[in-house]
C-alpha cells in the first residue's frame, strides 16, 4: 500500500513527525510548490524564495537518502495550485490509499486536512508536531485549570520540565527566572555588530529568484541580495554565528533599535526555527551551553531562552485553543484602514520610515520594532486588526499565522481584550526617542507634545486613552496612565484631540492593488 507523505513549507525537518515509519520501499514524499498558499496574502518575495528553495533542497536531501520524491514545482503546467488539487493528482500518479500528515502552522489548512477524508475517500493521519516542548493538549490542559493564564507562568512550567536553565532542586539558573529588567539598555553609539551570517545563493535558489521574480517581483519587498540559509547545515551555521558574535550583547541591548541596523544582536533565525531548518531544543541546548561555559551572560541566555522556550509556546498554545474565533476578535473596536505608508515607506515619521523600509529590505525586522513602531502605530490610530495582521503576514520571512497572529492581534494590538497580554503596548514617542536613535532625523519634534512639528505618538497615545476608556480604563495597570490624563487642563487635551483628529483624517488608506 503506497502513502503519501505530504510535507509542507514549515515542516522542513528530517524528525517531522510524517516522516517517522517512511517505509522507502512504499512510500512517497510530496512537497508542492501553489499559487493557492503564495498569493493568500501578498507575501514579500524573499519570504517565497526562501520557503521554496528550502523546500527545494529539503526535497533533495530525501532524494539523495534514497526516498522517493515527488516535487510540483510553481510553474509546472499541471500544477492546480492547491494543495488538495495536488494531493488528488498524486494520490493517482502513485495509487495512493493513505495520506501522513503532520499538524499544519495555520487553522484554515488543517480545516482542508480533515475535509481530504470525505472528498478523497482516502485515510488521512494527521500527527501532532511533536518539534514543539508543548503539545497543543497539554497547552490546553494548563490553559483551562488557570483562572489568569500568563506568558510568567507557562514559562517556569516550561523550564521545570524541560530542565532548561535550571540547577539542582528546581532553582533558576542565576537565581532568578526572568532578567528581563536588564535587557532593556538604550542603544549604543559605539559598537560595530557583525549582523547574521549571510549566505551565497546556489544554483537552486538562484533558479528559485529567478522563478519569484518572474510571479512576484512587482510585490513589496526586495528579492536580492538574498542571503538566507535554505538548508539545515547553513541555518545551524547561522546559529553559532549568531552565539558566537551577537548573543553575549544580545541581553542588554536586545529592545535597542538603530538607524542603519537592521538586526543589532538578534539572532534572525526565526525563519530557520519557523520553517524547520533549525529546532527549538537544539537553539535552547546551545544556548544553554555557551552560558554554562562562561561565553554568554545569564540575562543574555535567559532573554534568549524565553522567546523560544516561553514566548513562542505561549501564543502557539494560544492560537490552537482559541482559534477560529481569535482571528476575527477586535476587542477596542478598530476600524481605521491600514495606512498606505506601511506599503510604500512613504511617511515623516522616520521611526515608521525606518521600519517599513527595513521590512522591505530584509523581511525582517525584530521584536521591538514590530512592536513598538509598526504594532504601536496602528494600535494608537486604531487601525483595524484584520488589516495589521495580514500586512504582518504577508511581510514578515517568519511568519507562519500560529505566531504571527497572537503576536499581531494580541499583544500589538490588544484586540484580544488582554488574552494574551495585561495592558495594551501603547506608548508615546518618549519609549522611541529612549530605545532608538530614529528622532534625531525626524521632522517631528518628540519632545512636543502637541501643536504643530509635534511628534504624533504623543499626542495619539492620549487620544488612544481617551477613545478606549471604556474598555480600558478599569485595567489595574494603566491607573497611572488615566490618572495623568486626567490631570491634563481641559484647552491640552482639546488641542490633542483637535491634533489627533486632523492627523488621523490625513492619513492615506491603503488601497489593495
Ligand atoms: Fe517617531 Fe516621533 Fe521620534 Fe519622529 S519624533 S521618529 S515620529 S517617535
Amino acid at each position: 500500500m503506497t502513502t503519501i507523505r505530504y510535507l509542507f513549507a514549515d515542516h522542513l525537518s528530517r524528525s517531522i513527525a510524517s516522516l517517522a515509519d517512511l517505509d522507502p520501499a512504499h512510500d512517497v514524499v510530496l512537497l508542492t510548490e501553489v499559487a493557492g498558499e503564495a498569493e493568500a496574502v501578498p507575501h514579500h518575495p524573499k519570504k517565497v524564495a526562501f520557503l521554496f528553495s528550502a523546500m527545494r533542497h529539503f526535497a533533495a536531501g530525501l532524494a539523495e537518502e534514497g526516498i522517493r520524491v515527488d516535487y510540483v514545482k510553481l510553474d509546472d503546467p499541471a500544477n492546480t495550485q492547491s494543495f488538495t488539487g495536488e494531493l488528488r493528482r498524486a494520490m493517482r500518479r502513485h495509487g495512493a490509499e493513505r495520506v501522513v500528515v503532520a499538524e499544519p502552522g495555520e487553522w484554515r489548512v488543517l480545516q482542508e486536512l480533515r475535509a481530504w477524508r470525505e472528498r478523497h475517500d482516502v485515510a488521512v493521519e494527521i500527527r501532532e508536531d511533536e518539534r514543539f516542548f508543548c503539545t497543543t493538549n497539554d497547552f490546553a490542559r494548563w490553559w483551562q485549570k488557570r483562572r489568569q493564564p500568563r506568558m510568567e507562568s507557562f514559562y517556569r512550567l516550561m523550564r521545570e520540565q524541560t530542565g532548561l536553565l535550571m540547577e539542582g532542586e528546581g532553582e533558576p539558573a542565576g537565581g532568578r527566572w526572568n532578567f528581563d529588567k536588564e535587557n532593556r539598555k538604550p542603544p549604543p553609539r559605539d559598537v560595530e555588530f557583525t549582523g547574521p551570517l549571510r549566505i551565497e545563493p546556489d544554483r537552486v535558489t538562484s533558479e528559485v529568484i529567478a522563478l519569484v521574480e518572474r510571479c512576484y517581483g512587482k510585490r513589496f519587498g526586495d528579492l536580492e541580495p538574498f542571503w538566507f540559509a535554505v538548508t539545515a547545515a547553513d541555518a545551524a551555521q547561522a546559529l553559532e554565528h549568531f552565539i558566537e558574535t551577537a548573543l553575549p550583547r544580545f541581553g542588554d541591548w536586545q529592545d535597542a533599535m538603530l538607524e542603519g541596523e537592521s538586526f543589532l544582536c538578534h539572532a534572525a533565525i526565526s525563519q530557520y526555527l519557523n520553517a524547520g531548518l533549525l529546532l527549538p531544543r537544539d537553539v535552547c541546548a546551545r544556548a544553554e551551553q555557551a552560558w554554562r561555559e562562561g561565553r554568554v551572560p545569564i540575562n543574555s541566555a535567559e532573554g534568549f531562552i524565553r522567546q523560544v522556550l516561553g514566548w513562542r509556546e505561549y501564543v502557539r498554545g494560544i492560537y490552537w485553543q482559541e482559534m477560529p474565533g481569535y482571528a476575527r476578535l477586535n476587542g477596542l473596536g478598530a476600524r481605521r484602514r491600514l495606512p498606505d505608508f506601511y506599503w510604500t515607506g512613504r511617511t515623516e515619521m522616520a521611526c515608521l520610515r525606518e521600519v517599513v523600509d527595513q521590512t522591505r529590505r530584509e523581511a525582517l525586522s525584530h521584536h521591538i520594532q514590530r512592536l513598538m513602531v509598526t504594532g504601536n502605530f496602528a494600535l494608537l490610530a486604531g487601525v483595524d486588526p484584520q488589516e495589521v495582521c495580514e500586512w504582518y503576514l504577508a511581510v514578515y520571512a517568519d511568519a507562519v499565522e500560529w505566531v504571527e497572529l497572537p503576536n499581531t492581534l494580541g499583544m500589538a494590538l490588544h484586540a484580544d481584550g488582554g488574552l494574551l497580554g495585561s495592558k495594551p503596548y501603547a506608548a508615546s514617542g518618549a519609549y522611541i526617542r529612549r530605545m532608538s536613535d530614529f528622532c534625531a532625523s525626524c521632522r517631528f519634534d518628540v519632545r512636543r507634545k502637541n501643536g504643530p512639528g509635534a511628534c504624533p505618538f504623543n499626542y495619539l497615545y492620549w487620544n488612544f486613552l481617551v477613545e478606549n476608556r471604556k474598555a480600558l480604563g478599569g485595567n489595574p495597570r494603566l491607573r497611572n496612565a488615566y490618572a495623568t490624563l486626567d490631570r491634563l487642563p481641559k484647552e491640552r487635551l482639546k488641542a490633542i484631540r483637535a491634533d489627533s483628529r486632523a492627523f488621523l483624517e490625513g492619513l492615506e488608506p491603503w488601497s489593495r492593488p
